[in-house]
């Protein structure tokens, strides 16, 4: 088994962010047996959940509905595995994959224990970015795994935790996947478009841009009745809705591309990613702004306070020219992002008062 199933992408993984109990397991596996693109069902068992008290998996008990998908219904059939104790259960029960999450991929501890418990089998393994925007330690995780099972090892890119972040629930900086396929020309790159969006609308943008970069395939969480799903209710689609999305892919073979204009366009996919978390904190910095703006009005406040400003300029000036920024560019960044704050503020203090002037006016 292996997740290289044939040469024509997408090879799509589909199924429940959780398995909940054997009918929705069961349901949603028959409706995605139709789908030709579906070659693994996916169901997480045990969830690594952030915040304790909410839905933690059905654990164990889930396992023979998953055989009863790979052997019935006929679909291989691929779970999380995030300690010793899943992966001997899973070899135990002969699921098809595993896939090691991006909570676990940020522990070599965590994920060497895996490996060594998986040595020598020939089960695949999909190994998921890390949370935060490490190379090294997903080029890491997959060498643990290299190392020790005989069967497939591949990549599963999902998105990086940002603290700035608006846009995605995970944002997807392209250049980690890319750089992981130059270290690692070998091993099949998936994408994980689901967690990456984190809800519905921009699922098809995602899938797509993961398509036009070249990647084998897509992990894509399918529900019967997402609204009703015990996890990640806001990212998940039904079979019908998978279905429609994969056949508006546009398919493009990047293979005839000559060296350079590789070259070249791996260097735009580098700065589109930059230029998108540019956006992003933009954004997040004018969120600062109204919340201000909200607080100068309760307080009675004038929008500009010369001293912050010229604070304000002293030590991005400095920063700017540990970084190697040439200061008059920088000068003329502030100023713009500057006024536009002043901008956003004096809308917020100005709403709801038409006819009250603020202190604005007399700056
Ligand atoms: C999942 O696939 O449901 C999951 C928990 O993923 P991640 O490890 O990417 O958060
Ligand atoms: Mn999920």
């Amino acid at each position: 088994m292996s997740f290289k199933l044939n040469n024509t992408r997408p090879t799509v993984i589909a199924g429940p962010c959780s398995a909940e109990s054997r009918e929705q397991v069961l349901e949603t596996a028959r409706e995605l047996k139709s789908n030709s693109n579906v070659k693994y069902f996916r169901a997480g068992l045990w969830k690594p959940r952030t915040r304790p008290n909410s839905f933690e998996g059905v654990g164990e008990e889930g396992i023979k509905w998953l055989s009863e998908v790979s052997k019935e219904v006929g679909i291989p059939v691929m779970t999380e595995v995030a300690d010793a104790y899943h992966a001997e259960l899973v070899l135990k029960h002969g699921i098809d994959a595993v896939w090691i999450g991006a909570r676990t991929t940020v522990s070599p501890f965590s994920v060497q224990t895996i490996a060594d418990t998986l040595k020598g089998t020939s089960i695949p393994v999909m190994v998921k970015n890390p949370m935060h925007a490490d190379l090294g330690l997903w080029l890491g995780a997959i060498e643990r795994c290299l190392a020790s099972t005989k069967g497939e090892v591949a990549a599963l890119h999902r998105g990086f935790s940002n603290y700035t972040q608006h846009k995605y629930r995970n944002a997807p900086m392209w250049e980690i996947p890319i750089g992981l396929k130059s270290q690692l020309p070998d091993v099949s790159l998936f994408c994980d478009p689901s967690h990456i969006c984190g809800n519905t609308e921009l699922l098809s943008a995602v899938s797509q841009k993961a398509m036009d970069l070249g990647m084998d395939g897509l992990m894509l969480e399918t529900h019967p009745t997402p609204s009703f799903a015990k996890s990640d209710a806001s990212q998940q689609i039904t079979p019908t809705e998978l279905r429609v999305l994969i056949s508006n892919l546009q398919i493009r073979s990047s293979l005839k591309d000559s060296a350079s204009n590789r070259n070249l366009s791996s260097l735009r996919i580098k700065m589109d990613s930059i230029d998108e978390q540019l956006m992003e904190l933009l954004s997040g910095r004018m969120e600062i702004s109204k919340l201000m703006g909200e607080f100068k009005k309760e307080e009675g406040l004038t929008v500009l306070h010369l001293k912050r400003w010229r604070e304000i300029v002293k030590t991005r000036m400095n920063w700017s020219k540990e970084l190697g920024l040439s200061e008059e560019f920088i000068l003329r960044v502030l100023e713009q992002v500057h006024k536009e704050s002043i901008r956003v503020q004096t809308t917020v203090m100005n709403e709801g008062s038409n006819s009250q002037k603020t202190k604005t006016d007399t700056l």
